[in-house]
């Protein structure tokens, strides 16, 4: 008897998507069904909605980061650390910084890049929340600052002013975090709080734009009993190297900061858009079963991919939920195609709410359609939706290692 050869599956990623996916398939698919490959830039997966957490300082970074063979059963599912360059999907080969591969089935899940929207100096200046490596840099950044300023002849208050761009969903859990955090730092550097200017720029004319205006003003009015600073309804027009010129109307403003953090955007990754498919900010509009068009043997999952909400004709936001989601379905499918069978499963979002954090302590929220939720009670509830993706992905012990277990 002819043994059939094994399809070749390579998850290109090892964010939400790619990595649930790949834990979905070592779950569901035998040794001898497939070979399945996880192909990603680092050798540890980070969890992106914990990213601003590690910028400002308030957890580390090894809390953030899980090594990937630590939540991969090796015998199933290879990884192999290598920077994808570009897809070839009419040839179905991957071409990766080391390597050369080809597949049978491939799963895109790439991730995020900052959108800067063309605004000049923003890519040159400003820093940008979107891995370890970044968030770290952030982090030693504002402490370089905060030690430069007593150390320096000419007191200079730029160093001690952090503009953070957007009063988006990141911008403002990011200020909820710098706000805990600037007490503990002047603390340490011996620096009045009072020099230090804590700064939101926001184009649209409100914060948070699509959440309920009661849980928009709780979170503006939290944080700015913190000392934060809103500038709604005004753009960045300019970063430099010392500054960033802003507009309301016909007022334009400089202002002098050492550190700009740029959270008023993201789009899917470039690779995407760059091996040929048609995208949309780097999102391509997926089939309702995640296949790309034109393109059976390709699925595309998490930040890369673009599923509209019918409801509203507005694509869905990007979050880790609709990654997991998403991995859940794109297994199955990838389970069925495997087996030979043609029935894939469609995909629907179930959107379980969204809880924005304001710091450790503080947040607030929609759960379970239309309950919201404010301070303690939303902030346990937050940290219950991150300790239940690390039991999804590696089970009590992960957990344990990795969690959130201090509620209060
Ligand atoms: C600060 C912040 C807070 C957030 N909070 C929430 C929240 O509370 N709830 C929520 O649902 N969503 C939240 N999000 C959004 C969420 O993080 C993303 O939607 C989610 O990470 C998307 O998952 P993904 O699998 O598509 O990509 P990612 O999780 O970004 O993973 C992509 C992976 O691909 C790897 N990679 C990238 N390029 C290459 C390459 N060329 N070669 C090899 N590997 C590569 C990366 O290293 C990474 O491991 C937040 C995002 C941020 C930035």
């Amino acid at each position: 008897m002819i043994a059939l050869k094994k399809p070749e599956i390579l998850i290109l990623g090892a964010g939400y998507g790619g990595l649930m996916t790949a834990v979905n398939l070592q779950k569901k698919l035998g040794v001898d069904e497939a070979h399945i490959t996880i192909i990603n830039k680092h050798d540890y997966h980070y969890q992106s909605t914990w990213l601003h957490e590690g910028a400002a300082g308030t957890i580390h970074q090894d809390q953030i980061r899980i090594p990937i063979k630590d939540v991969i059963t090796q015998h199933k599912v290879k990884f192999l650390k290598d920077t994808v360059i570009e897809i070839r999907p009419n040839e179905k080969q991957v071409i990766l910084e080391n390597n050369k591969l080809t597949y049978d089935y491939l799963v895109i899940g790439l991730g995020f890049e900052p959108e800067t929207f063309g605004i000049k100096g923003l890519k040159e200046h400003a820093l940008f929340i979107r891995s370890i490596n970044s968030v770290r840099f952030i982090r030693e950044h504002i402490e370089y600052c905060f030690a430069a300023y007593n150390n320096e002849s000419e007191k200079r208050d730029e160093l001690l002013t952090i503009v953070v761009g957007g009063a988006g969903f990141t911008g403002i859990e990011l200020l909820g975090e710098l706000a805990n955090r600037i007490p503990e730092l002047c603390r340490e550097f011996d620096i009045d709080r009072r020099k230090v200017r804590l700064i939101c720029v926001e184009a649209a004319p409100t914060a948070l734009p699509g959440f309920n205006p009661a849980l928009v003003e709780y979170a503006m009015n939290q944080l700015e009993r913190k000392g934060i600073e809103f500038k709604i309804g005004t753009a960045i027009k300019e970063c430099t190297e010392t500054s960033i010129i802003v507009a309301k109307d016909e007022n334009v403003e400089e202002i002098k900061a050492a550190t700009v953090i740029w959270a008023a955007g993201v789009r899917g990754n470039s690779i995407v858009e760059k091996s040929g498919f048609e995208a949309m900010r780097g999102r391509v509009k997926v089939n309702s079963d995640l296949r790309a068009p034109g393109y059976d043997h390709v699925f595309i999952i998490g930040d890369c991919a673009l599923v509209i909400n019918e409801e509203i004709d507005r694509p869905y936001p990007p979050t880790a939920q609709i990654a997991i989601q998403m991995a859940e379905t794109c297994a199955d499918n990838l389970v069925a195609l495997v087996r030979g069978k043609d029935n894939l499963k469609e995909f629907v979002p179930d959107i379980k709410g969204t809880v924005c954090s304001l710091g450790h302590d503080d947040a607030m929220g929609v759960v379970f359609g239309e309950k919201q939720l404010y301070g303690a009670q939303a902030s346990i509830m937050k940290k219950v939706i991150d300790n239940r993706y690390l039991w999804k992905l590696g089970g009590l012990s992960l957990v344990l290692k990795k969690g959130k277990l201090n509620f209060f």
